[in-house]
C-alpha cells in the first residue's frame, strides 16, 4: 500500500486509486466538472489540477495514479492561478444567466466561480452564440450556451444506459452536444434512463421540460422516499415546496404536489441512478383521489363504513382477501395481525407493465411493477388467486383486481386511494392514503428494506389502510381512527 503526501499530510492509498480519489477519501476538496465516480475519466475540464512538488507545472489529479512517496500540493499559487484561468475560460462564452436558470443553487460552475475565481469576465469580445432550447427528447431540452462540454452526458449514454444517444459535434468553440448518429445509436427519447443526464450535467445545460421554470430549488425540500415503480425499490428524493415557503397565491395545489424526483445514492439498491418512471411519480400518485367512505355507493361517515365492514366480516364464514403488493411492511404486518386469521389471503399485482413501458432490463428495471411483493408473499404466500363456491366475502385492498372475475353476488369491502367506478360498486369502500402521506418501509426483490417518509398531510376524509385493519381486527373504538 503506497503512502502519498497531499498538502504535506501522509495518506495510505491503494495502487488502483488516483490522487483525486485519495483526496476525496480524506476530505480534501479538489474542484472538478467532468469527473464522476461512475463514469470513465475524460480529463477535459482541467479544473482538478494539482502541483507535484518539485515541478513547475500543474497536472490533472483525476487521472494521476498514486505511487510511493508521491507529494502533491492542491493549493499553490500556480494551482490557484490555473483554476482561475480555467473558470474565466469556461465563462468566456457562457451566458451567466443564473437568474433564470433552473440549475441556480445547485450549479457546480456557480459554486466554483465564487470559490476559485470571483472576478468578472476579462473578455471584451462578444460571446459566441449557440443553440438555446435544443430539444433532445420530449423530456429534455439542451442549452448549448451553458454547456461546458464536460461530456458527462455523452459518457452516461455510452457507458451506463448504453443508448449511445449523444455525441459531440464539430470542433473548438463550435463544439456542441448533439444526438449521435450511426450504428448502435438510438434516440434519447427511447432511453429509459435519460433523465439522469439532467442531474449529471454540472451546469444548467440539460434541463427537464417538466420542471422548466417551475420552481427555484431553494424553495424546495427533499424528502427521502422509495420509487414504487417496480420491485427494485430505488431510493429517491421527493422534492416539494418547503412549508415556510408555501404559496398563498397562484395555484395552492403547488404546495402539496411533487415538484420533481431525483435519485438518492444507494449502493445496495440503485447506485446514483433511477429510471424515468421514478421521475414521473407524480403521474402515478397524483391521479384523482377518492375522499369519502361509502356504503353501497352512498357517502357515509368513517364510523358507519367501519361498522358495515365489521358486520360483513362477522357474518362471513369463508372470507377471501386480495392483498396489495403496494402495501408497506407496516400495513402488511397490520393486516396479518388483525385479520390474517379470518381471511384466506392471496397476493395480487396492483400494477402490471403498461404499453410502451420497458418491462425489464439488466440495469435496474424489474418486471414486477409493484414495490413490496417480497414482503406480501413472505407473509401471505404465493398461491394463485382462487375462489371456492362458498366464498361469502371478498376484501380487495388496492388496485389491480378484476372485479368482473370476483364471485357474483358476494359482498365486497374495497380499500383504494383513487377515484374508480368500482369504489361505488363495493358494499363498503374506504378511501386510503398514498405513500407520500405516511411513512413506512418496502422490502425490495432482494430483501433490502428501504424507508419512505411523509411529504404531505392526508387529505380530509382519507384514512390509512393500517388504521382500518387495526380498527376492524382488534375492535378499537372508532374515534381512534382519524380521517
Ligand atoms: S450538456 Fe452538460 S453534461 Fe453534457 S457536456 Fe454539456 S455541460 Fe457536460
Ligand atoms: S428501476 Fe424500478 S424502482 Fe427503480 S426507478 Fe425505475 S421503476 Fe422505480
Amino acid at each position: 500500500m503506497p503512502r502519498i503526501f497531499i498538502d504535506g499530510q501522509p495518506f495510505d492509498a491503494r495502487l488502483d486509486q488516483t490522487v483525486m480519489q485519495v483526496a476525496d477519501a480524506n476530505g480534501i476538496a479538489i474542484p472538478r466538472l467532468c469527473w464522476h465516480p461512475q463514469l470513465s475519466i475524460a480529463g477535459n475540464c482541467r479544473l482538478c489540477v494539482v502541483q507535484v512538488e518539485g515541478r513547475s507545472w500543474v497536472e490533472i489529479s483525476c487521472n494521476m495514479p498514486v505511487s510511493e512517496d508521491l507529494r502533491v500540493q492542491t493549493d499553490t499559487e500556480l494551482v490557484r492561478a490555473h483554476r482561475k484561468a480555467i473558470l474565466q475560460f469556461l465563462t468566456l462564452n457562457h451566458p451567466v444567466d443564473c437568474g433564470i436558470c433552473d440549475k441556480a443553487g445547485e450549479c457546480m460552475l456557480q459554486d466554483y466561480h465564487v470559490a476559485h475565481n470571483g472576478d468578472a469576465s476579462v473578455s471584451h469580445e462578444p460571446k459566441v452564440e449557440a443553440t438555446k432550447f435544443f430539444s433532445l427528447s420530449s423530456r429534455i431540452t439542451l442549452d448549448n450556451e451553458r454547456c461546458v462540454l464536460c461530456t458527462r452526458c455523452v459518457r452516461f449514454t455510452h457507458e451506463v444506459s448504453k443508448s449511445h444517444a449523444l455525441g459531440v459535434q464539430d470542433r473548438g468553440d463550435h463544439s456542441v452536444i448533439r444526438p449521435a448518429k450511426g450504428p448502435g445509436a438510438s434516440p434519447l427519447e427511447h432511453d429509459a434512463y435519460s433523465d439522469n443526464i439532467i442531474d449529471l450535467c454540472p451546469v444548467g445545460a440539460l434541463l427537464s421540460k417538466d420542471f422548466l421554470y417551475r420552481d427555484r430549488v431553494w424553495y424546495l425540500k427533499a424528502t427521502p422516499s422509495v420509487c414504487p415503480g417496480c420491485e427494485r425499490g430505488c431510493s429517491i428524493d421527493v422534492w416539494h415546496r418547503k412549508p415556510e415557503w408555501a404559496l398563498r397565491s397562484l395555484d395552492a395545489k403547488h404546495n402539496t404536489s411533487i415538484v420533481r424526483v431525483t435519485p438518492r445514492d444507494n449502493p445496495a439498491v440503485n447506485g446514483p441512478w433511477v429510471c424515468n418512471k421514478a421521475r414521473d411519480l407524480a403521474r402515478i400518485l397524483e391521479r384523482p383521489r377518492a375522499h369519502a367512505p361509502m356504503a353501497k355507493g352512498r357517502e357515509v361517515t368513517l364510523e358507519a363504513a367501519l361498522a358495515a365492514a365489521r358486520a360483513l366480516i362477522d357474518k362471513a364464514r369463508r372470507p377471501v382477501a386480495l392483498i396489495s403488493s403496494w402495501g408497506s411492511n407496516e400495513e402488511l404486518h397490520a393486516f396479518k395481525t388483525a385479520l390474517g386469521e379470518r381471511f384466506t389471503c392471496f397476493v395480487k399485482a396492483d400494477h402490471v407493465p403498461i404499453e410502451g413501458e420497458v418491462v425489464s432490463d439488466e440495469l435496474l428495471i424489474r418486471a414486477d411493477k409493484n414495490p413490496n411483493g417480497h414482503t406480501a408473499r413472505s407473509l401471505f404466500g404465493s398461491a394463485p388467486m382462487a375462489f371456492t363456491p362458498d366464498t361469502d366475502l371478498v376484501l380487495v385492498w388496492g388496485e389491480g383486481a378484476d372485479f368482473a372475475a370476483l364471485p357474483r353476488g358476494v359482498p365486497i369491502v374495497f380499500l383504494n386511494a383513487y377515484l374508480a367506478p368500482e369504489n361505488g360498486h363495493a358494499d363498503v369502500f374506504f378511501p386510503t392514503s398514498v405513500m407520500t402521506e405516511r411513512r413506512g418501509h418496502y422490502s425490495n426483490f432482494a430483501g433490502v428494506v428501504s424507508a419512505f417518509e411523509r411529504c404531505f398531510s392526508r387529505p380530509g376524509g382519507v384514512v390509512d389502510a393500517q388504521a382500518v385493519f387495526e380498527a376492524l381486527g382488534v375492535r378499537i373504538p372508532n374515534e381512534a381512527v382519524t380521517p
